[in-house]
């Protein structure tokens, strides 16, 4: 061999290499293998020595291998070129180191190839890691064993307002970022044995950029160099939003919860299918309206009262809960037992993804003791408190009522105004109590005297006015005179208080609806006028209404 080395040089040094070595000698514009060590020869399964680059290898391999060739030759020192397909399919990576020297005018070149596979493999998944934790959202924070910092992604220097290079090498337990209980909380995890098997995570709050702490969970996961914890990967996946989120539906539900109970409580429920089969009741349902869940199961919800709602009020509610709207209202419904009771109910109906109406709840307040005060309001309203007859504004109100039905039928309404004659002497010979009562049997006198379709009021202390209807103008006379009769009679039966016999007389006015005035307060008037004359002249008197006798005070 006519170059710088020998072969059994060459063999001392190269010979057991674990790494690829071509000793080339330049020839023309090729490249001749002068020597190649025993892994080359089983690496290419053929013995290169003394053949040409280009008669060995691959055409492309050949030009790829002598334009690296070239590029050493023109570079002073060692040139190094990673290849990674360049000997092998399989995708075994090397890196050729090229040393490059002259001797006796010839150019040779020394080509030593490590196999650098295991290293890439390193670096592909260094790098790999790199731009996981280097785009991550995340902030993630390296941190050696013990606790020095070693590498921060951006996402933790933007969210914690740190700067990795003032960071790297100092302590991870002075990072402004870190509260005390995390660090304790660090301290205890990492001082785990169960480290040793893996990662590890909690929830955490720290100091973020904008002030307030956010909600983070942590995990560690270890980084091992053999069976040694070297350093770890601490993570923080920010959990504000879904940790909050999850605290807004607990309290949700919370307060759902109590509605339920409230509504429970303080509710009848009850629930029934689009045929009106029931199908829940609650306990408030149940006790309310006396039948047995069991009864009310299977029972059909019209049923319930039915004997105080009139069909058409139940078509309604129908019509609308079937059109999908909600119903709100009071209704009187009946108890098993036949006792009234109200409900402000509310029906809703329940619908599903189609909207179709699967299902109709119903929640009903009891509301019977306000509807008792309302009647009972209503009736203090429209009646005298001692005889219980109705009062001025109801007599007038109804008899609009009366006007009406009288116009249509061209009938008259004749309206007495009936004054107690000498009452003062009762109050004066018995005492206020016993005048009371009188007023309230003298009352109870007239209501008895009229025909159910006529009308008795107090209008003033002994002053009461009757409103009959339906008068036949040509039979008024003896009609007037009938209920006349009546009154006269029942007065001169009379009625005992505490041992004490009256029968009281009269006097009475009359004028008619609409001959003498076409209005309540007009007709009352003259009716008074009327009343006025049959005092005047003695008393127990009847007085028709006269024009020309008006009275004048
Ligand atoms: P006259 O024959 O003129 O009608 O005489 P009178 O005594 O009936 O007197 P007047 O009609 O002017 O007055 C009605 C009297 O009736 C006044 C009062 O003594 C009595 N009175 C009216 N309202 C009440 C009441 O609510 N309670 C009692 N105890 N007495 C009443
Ligand atoms: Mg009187």
């Amino acid at each position: 061999m006519q170059g710088p080395f020998t072969k059994e040089q060459l063999d001392l040094l190269y010979g057991n290499a674990e790494d690829l070595v071509f000793f080339m000698r330049k020839l023309g514009k090729g490249y001749v293998y002068e020597y190649v060590n025993a892994l080359c020869t089983s690496t290419f399964k053929q013995e290169l020595a003394g053949r040409t680059v280009d008669d060995s290898m691959p055409a492309s391999v050949a030009e790829e291998i002598k334009k690296q060739y070239m590029i050493a030759e023109s570079m002073t020192g060692t040139y190094r070129y990673r290849d990674y397909n360049l000997f092998s399919k399989n995708n075994v990576a090397n890196e050729t180191e090229i040393t490059t020297f002259m001797h006796e005018g010839e150019l040779f070149l020394l080509a030593v190839s490590k196999n650098v596979s295991k290293q890439k493999t390193i670096e592909e998944d260094y790098l790999f890691y790199q731009s996981l934790v280097q785009n991550s959202v995340d902030p993630m924070i390296m941190i050696s064993s013990d606790f020095m910092v070693i590498d921060m992604n951006p996402a933790y220097e933007n969210i914690f307002t740190v700067i990795k290079q003032q960071w790297i090498g100092k302590s991870f337990m002075e990072l402004p970022s870190n509260s005390e209980k995390f660090l304790d909380k660090v301290h205890s995890e990492l001082g785990e044995e169960k480290f040793e098997k893996g990662s590890s995570s909690f929830i955490t709050s720290a100091k973020m950029k904008d002030g307030p702490d956010g909600k983070f969970s942590v995990s560690f996961s270890p980084v091992k160099i053999g069976e040694d914890i070297r350093a770890y990967q601490i993570v923080y996946r920010e959990l504000t939003d879904e940790v909050q989120l999850k605290e807004e539906l607990k309290k949700t539900e919370n307060i759902l919860d109590s509605y339920k109970d409230a509504l429970n409580y303080a509710a009848m429920v009850a629930i029934w299918e689009p045929s009106g089969m029931i199908i829940f009741a609650n306990d408030n349902f149940e006790g309310t309206t006396g039948y047995e869940k069991e009864e009310l199961l299977g029972m059909q919800i019209a049923a319930i009262g039915r004997a105080v709602i009139p069909d058409a009020f139940y078509d309604n509610i129908r019509d609308i809960i079937f059109k999908g709207d909600i119903w709100r209202g009071e209704m009187k419904s009946l108890k098993k037992n036949g006792d009234f009771f109200w409900v402000d109910t509310t029906v809703i109906p329940l619908k599903n993804e189609t909207g179709k109406i699967y299902q109709v709840l119903a929640i009903m307040f009891d509301i019977t003791d306000r509807k008792k005060l309302e009647e009972k309001l209503h009736f203090m309203a429209y009646h005298d408190s001692l005889t219980r007859l109705p009062n001025r504004r109801l007599m007038m109100e109804e008899f609009e009522l009366l006007e009406s039905d009288a116009d249509q039928d061209d009938r008259l309404i004749a309206l007495l105004y009936i004054d107690g004659d000498d009452f003062k002497s009762v109050n004066d010979n018995f005492g206020h109590n016993i005048g009371d009562e009188f007023i309230a049997c003298f009352g109870q006198a007239l209501t008895q005297s009229i025909r159910s379709g006529d009308m008795a009021a107090r209008i003033g202390g002994d002053e009461f006015v009757i409103a009959a209807a339906g008068i036949n103008s040509e039979k008024a006379g003896m009609q007037i005179k009938n209920l006349i009769n009546r009154i006269h009679q029942k007065l001169a039966e009379g009625w005992d208080i505490d041992g004490h016999h009256f029968a009281p007389t009269a006097s009475i006015g009359i004028a008619f609806y609409p001959k003498d005035a076409d209005n309540f307060e007009d007709l009352v008037k003259m009716a008074d006028s009327a009343l006025y004359e049959s005092k005047k002249s003695g008393r127990n008197q009847v007085r028709f209404y006269e024009k020309n006798s008006e009275r004048t005070h």
